[in-house]
């Protein structure tokens, strides 16, 4: 049987995508594909309004977070790090390992640190960047971007990084808009690519820091050794995922043709409508109302429900989904619900968790939550 993927990330990847993947691969000088990795870049540029430059290089989300750290901040700077969860607290290490002099502010699991403290911290001043993770896929809370954005522009000094693993294609976010300087996602979430990518956007502030910083420690993913390639795709630094950049250029189309526009709606629309679902199977969305992310659904288990057997008996009825990480492991459902996972596999999904929830509690009433999600995404 064929199992859904309904994990946050990877999502399901298309056919039209996938078929991108299957093509012959041809040398990174090929002509056709020097156009198609150039028309890459300036699409991504355009569509996030970045007046510097995108990197898309090969490696998972992870390497973008190093990337961004590394171009922005040096040894002993101060980095403020704005973290709602898993994937925020993983740049703790990272900064840590570089020896840069780190803040935290962390909030508790299922809200958000506010613009407010951002301020309260940045005021202390001598701050060279802040980060913060726009959805948090451990939480599932959506930070307040655009207005922690609004204060970090008062720092002349300081860079703004923003996370958008799991939001890029998925929640609105823009680097003009946000004020943001460095943003950066991965293939596998909003855009519906296979895992293997990672693209960050820098603009021109942020490319003037990583100017004056000298020369960096790391090589791989250090901005100077790739500025030349995406300004030129004919160039060679390291070898380009030739496929993967194919498979990037169809789900940019695809996402021209729908509009970044109605995909955000789309987001909210689906969201909203699984969460009504969730919630009438008796699981609790652990995000606050006002922080919830749209890209995917971070669920406590109803009473006397064992995770680890919830989720073998859900993916015999055909539906991957995945477990709570750090202080929610054992105790959580993560169902991803962004890119290009459309109506029919979303009511998929509800059904076969039906199915699993009746086995588990046999009171469930079938039906109830595919009703709510319908009623809702009439
Ligand atoms: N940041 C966020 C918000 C994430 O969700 C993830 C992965 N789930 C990462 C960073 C790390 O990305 P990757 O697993 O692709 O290295």
């Amino acid at each position: 049987m064929k199992k859904l993927l309904m994990i946050p990330g990877p999502t399901p990847v298309v056919d039209s995508i996938r078929e991108q993947m299957g093509r012959d691969t041809v040398a990174f000088g090929d002509p056709g594909f020097v156009a198609d990795f150039k028309q890459v870049i300036q699409d991504l540029k355009n569509m996030w309004s970045c007046d510097g430059e995108v990197f898309v290089v090969a490696g998972s989300g992870t390497l973008a977070m190093e990337m961004a750290l590394a171009n922005t901040v040096t040894k002993g700077e101060k980095f403020l790090l704005v973290s709602n969860g898993f994937f925020g607290d993983r740049f703790i290490e990272i900064a840590e390992r570089k020896g840069i002099d780190l803040t935290v502010l962390q909030a508790e699991w299922g809200d958000t640190v506010t613009p407010q403290q951002v301020d309260d911290v940045l005021k202390q001043g001598g701050f060279k960047a802040v980060a913060v993770t726009q959805v948090d896929t451990s939480t599932g809370v959506l930070a307040p971007v655009h207005e922690i954005g609004q204060v970090v522009k008062q720092y002349e000094d300081v860079i703004y990084i923003v996370d958008g693993v799991c939001s890029v294609a998925g929640e609105p976010v823009n680097l003009k808009d946000d004020q943001i300087d460095v943003l950066f996602t991965g293939s596998q979430k909003a855009f519906g690519v296979s895992p293997g990518l990672m693209m960050l956007w820098a603009n021109q502030r942020s490319l003037q820091r990583r100017q004056a910083m000298g020369q960096i420690p790391e090589y791989y993913c250090d901005y100077h050794k790739w500025l030349p390639i995406m300004q030129d795709t004919a160039k060679y630094f390291a070898t380009p995922p030739i496929n993967l950049i194919w498979a990037l250029q169809e789900s940019i189309r695809l996402i021209k043709e729908e509009t970044l526009n109605q995909r955000y709606q789309r987001h909210q629309d689906n969201a909203f409508a699984m969460q009504q679902a969730f919630e009438a199977m008796g699981f609790q969305v652990l995000a606050k109302k006002e922080c919830r992310a749209h890209t995917l659904s971070n669920l406590l288990y109803p009473e006397g429900v064992d995770d680890a057997e919830f989720r073998t008996k859900l993916a015999q009825e055909g539906v991957q989904a995945a477990g709570g990480v750090g202080q929610y492991a054992g105790k959580m459902l993560r169902i991803g619900h962004m890119g290009n996972a459309d109506r029919h596999t979303l009511i998929a999904t509800l059904a076969a968790l039906e199915r699993t929830m009746k086995h588990f509690r046999p009171d469930h009433e079938l039906g109830q939550a595919l009703t709510a999600f319908l009623k809702a995404r009439s």
